[in-house]
């Protein structure tokens, strides 16, 4: 049959692109992927064909192919998804220093539609059109290479984590109440009732390190925020850690070591994609710089930006940071007030707390800090936070029944794969983001 949508049938792919090489000279091999290219010349048509480890060449000369073949050759249009079945040759110029010289074609699907841009060309498009379609848009190698090291860095930053002895929970995300203050819950209709999409797994990663010690969780966050900033997405995922008979200082350690790891695997793993993105991770070592909030209003304040003791760090503020700490950096030590009710004021200065921002130059990756641990303590900041404790009765009572002391932190992930790969907007690091203008797809 010619045209479109021939069967797989019994085809199987015997190698990948990357695979062909001289050694496998004159073995036939079955190949799959999409059509990036096809150019004829001189005689000889030259097929490039991307699958998911790379390109591979293919050659079909006018004169040593069978006249079905050449027929077939001359209906393919570019991005089919195609096999080739034939013999390996060995060709200096090709990628990887061998092509393929197809026996037979199969063509099982082609473009029905022009192409709305060319992946595979020079020319960048605006990101709102790429999003609106996103597939076409993965198939660029930029994009490639930015979900490739994201999976990478995912996949290191579980194994850090199993290897320190952590177990990976699973928590609900429709919960019955806010964890970080009332105002950026999504609602939804939960049968009857109000429900809502967790803003974060806090609440119920302390409850379980009171039994299992040490544990993470990497999943979806949701926050309401109005915002159209490079850095926010209505929902982001997140690593979280909390881990029992521990302080804040711990955890910042486990976190500068779990990076510090995370940056080695990406550069042994990752050396094409980080030079396709044009990044070089420097490695990290620990211990990073610690500056107290104290510190940075009075290093801000001379360089005349005024920060109110107790506000958050402002732009501008932020700003001034990361330009005199740059790259990876730790703020400890915030004012309580500015912080969420469950984070431990220090028992010497309780107008301070166990805290800390995770900070990439200016850009927030991690909060975290040392726990309140009791009951009495924690009712009295939920009041002072302006919540209602009633509304925390289901994890205020596992108080009632012993509780380690504990820390732990919230790891924005999508954040730190936008400083891994040096993109500017968070949305190039999310395959499917969603913020308030964006549903779909
Ligand atoms: P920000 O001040 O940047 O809005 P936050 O302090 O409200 O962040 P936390 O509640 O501390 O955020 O969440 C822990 C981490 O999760 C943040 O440091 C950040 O990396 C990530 N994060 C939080 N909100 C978002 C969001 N809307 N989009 C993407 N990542 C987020
Ligand atoms: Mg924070």
């Amino acid at each position: 049959m010619l045209g479109a949508d021939e069967e797989l049938g019994d085809w199987r792919r015997t190698c990948y692109s990357t695979d062909v090489t001289p050694e496998l000279e004159g073995k036939d091999v079955i190949i799959f992927g999409r059509l990036a290219s096809v150019r004829e010349q001189g005689g000889i048509t030259f097929l490039v064909l991307q699958d998911m480890k790379g390109i591979v060449q293919a050659t079909v000369h006018k004169d040593r192919s069978t006249p079905a073949l050449l027929e077939k050759v001359k209906s393919l249009k570019q991005y089919s998804l195609i096999g080739i079945k034939g013999s390996v040759k060995s060709i200096l110029k090709a990628p990887h220093g061998a092509e393929v010289v197809p026996s037979e074609i199969r063509v099982l699907d082609e473009p029905r539609k022009r192409l709305p841009f060319d992946p595979y060309g020079r020319t960048e498009q605006g990101i709102d059109k790429r999003l609106d379609l996103r597939m076409v848009d993965l198939l660029r190698p930029r994009s490639q290479a930015i979900f490739r090291v994201r999976s990478v860095a995912l996949n290191a930053t579980r194994e850090f984590l199993h290897g320190e002895g952590f177990i990976e929970v699973n928590t609900p995300k429709i919960i019955a109440s806010a964890t970080e203050g009332g105002s950026a819950l999504f609602p939804l209709l939960y049968y009857d009732k109000e429900a809502f999409l967790a803003q974060s797994p806090q609440l119920f990663k302390e409850q379980l390190a009171c039994v299992f010690e040490k544990v993470f969780e990497i999943g979806s966050i949701f926050r309401a925020e109005q915002f159209r900033t490079l850095k926010h997405l209505s929902e982001a995922t997140s690593v979280d850690v909390e881990q029992a008979y521990v302080t804040y200082r711990d955890v910042m350690e486990l976190l500068e070591r779990m990076i510090s790891h995370v940056i080695e695997s990406l550069n042994s793993k990752c050396k094409d994609e980080l030079s396709t993105l044009q990044v070089r991770l420097e490695p990290l070592k620990p211990p990073l710089k610690r500056i107290t909030y104290d510190e940075v209003l009075k290093v801000v304040e001379k360089e005349g930006v005024k920060v109110e003791w107790g506000e958050d760090l402002s732009t501008p503020a932020l700003k001034v940071c990361s330009r005199l700490f740059q790259g990876y950096h730790f703020i400890i030590d915030w004012p309580t007030s500015s912080k969420a009710f469950y984070l431990k004021p220090k028992s010497d200065n309780p107008e301070l707390c166990e805290s800390f921002d995770f900070m990439y130059g200016s850009v927030e990756l991690a909060s975290g800090g040392s726990r309140i641990s009791n009951r009495k303590d924690l009712s009295r900041r939920i009041r002072e936070q302006g919540l209602n404790p009633k509304s925390f009765e289901y994890h205020l009572r596992m108080f009632d029944y012993g509780v380690p002391p504990h820390a732990g932190w919230g790891l924005g992930f999508d954040r730190l794969v936008m400083v891994f790969t040096g993109v500017e907007n968070i949305r190039e690091a999310v395959l499917f983001p969603r913020d308030p203008q964006r549903l779909t797809p």
